[in-house]
């Protein structure tokens, strides 16, 4: 994991370069540490043995979870609950900060163990200002592709004014939350499309799985797939809004998930979901919701049963293309 820092003062430039070196000595003793691994919060609890994350032994206890696909319109945002810890997973457009902020307060919710934001395009990041000047977050993971525009620096912004950091995680980390934790999947390297430099994660719960890719596309899931890390999941929510450029055979294959949730807004101009990946996924029985059909969708789990706050939905319908041909 690598950190960052974005507080331009010197005397943060000076800590952080002694931190750096302090670090490189640590490595260069061969304590086999991840960079991360002094930082101020819960570190990645992994690598230590020499094996992948997804095959260290460690086991994910189960405790009571609820995994919420905000309906944030077009967009993400999915808050999962876990034992008394608490992650948000996107925020959804700059307007749907101020609706997300109720709706987590609404929850109880106080303070987040994490925000993961997957990367930074406004239907993900567009929000995250207000969510973090409004909650105390534990630890920020951030994709490492920048974009130079009013929202991504808005969030940097809204980071700098809380003295927060962020962290790019790597692939094969393995982050706690209460007994569950999740894996980070991707971004596994550099790409020139912000949708395929998106943080994937697997949450795990027991024996129940969680899988989220942002706005992957075809090519960083193929990467996915080459890292040999496991993508098998109960509850898939489809890659990027349901987009034929995400949820590729081969992909939704490896995943074989039971369930999948599509995150998109009512008649959105990009025609999500589409008729493609609806396809792929009613030809191998997967049960669907959709926040734009059914508003906020909410799963429980207990380790080994997931069950849901409504039915699937049944229509098949896929959106139109109206606007130019998108993201
Ligand atoms: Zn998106």
């Amino acid at each position: 994991m690598r950190r960052r820092n974005r507080r331009n003062d010197p005397g943060n430039r000076l800590a952080a370069k002694l931190i750096y070196l302090a670090l490189a000595a640590l490595i260069a003793m061969g304590t086999g540490k991840a960079l991360g691994d002094s930082g101020n919060h819960d570190a990645a609890r992994t690598i230590s043995s020499g094996g992948q994350a997804g095959e260290s032994g460690k086991t994910a206890g189960a405790q009571e979870t609820e995994i919420h696909y905000i309906d944030v319109g077009q967009g993400d945002s999915t808050l999962i609950r876990s034992g008394g810890h608490t992650m948000l997973i996107d925020c959804g457009l700059n307007d749907q900060g101020t609706a997300l902020q109720l709706y987590l307060t609404k929850q109880g919710v106080e303070r987040l163990d994490y925000l993961v934001l997957t990367h930074p395009d406004a239907d993900h990041i567009g929000g995250a200002d207000v969510i973090i000047t409004k909650f105390d977050i534990d630890t920020v993971l951030m994709s490492d592709f920048e974009k130079d525009n009013k929202t991504y620096r808005e969030v940097i912004d809204a980071l700098d004014a809380k003295s927060l950091s962020w962290s790019v995680p790597r692939p094969g980390e393995v982050y706690p939350l209460g007994e569950a934790q999740f894996t980070i999947l991707a971004p596994n390297r550099e790409y020139t499309d912000p949708n395929n430099a998106s943080i994937a994660l697997l949450f795990q719960n027991g024996e129940n799985t969680f899988l989220f890719t942002g706005d992957a596309e075809e090519e960083a899931e193929n990467d996915i797939l080459a890292s040999g890390l496991s993508v098998k999941a109960d509850v898939y929510k489809a890659g990027h809004h349901g987009s034929d450029t995400a949820s590729s055979e081969r992909f939704l294959e490896a995943v074989s998930p039971k369930y999948a949730v599509i995150s998109c807004g009512e008649d959105n101009s990009y025609g999500h979901p589409h008729a493609e990946v609806l396809n792929r996924l009613r030809a191998m029985k997967v049960q669907v919701f959709r926040t734009d059909e059914q508003g906020s969708v909410v799963a429980w789990s207990d380790g080994s049963e997931i069950t849901w706050n409504c039915a699937p939905s049944e229509t098949w319908q896929s959106g139109e293309r109206t606007g130019s041909a998108g993201k």
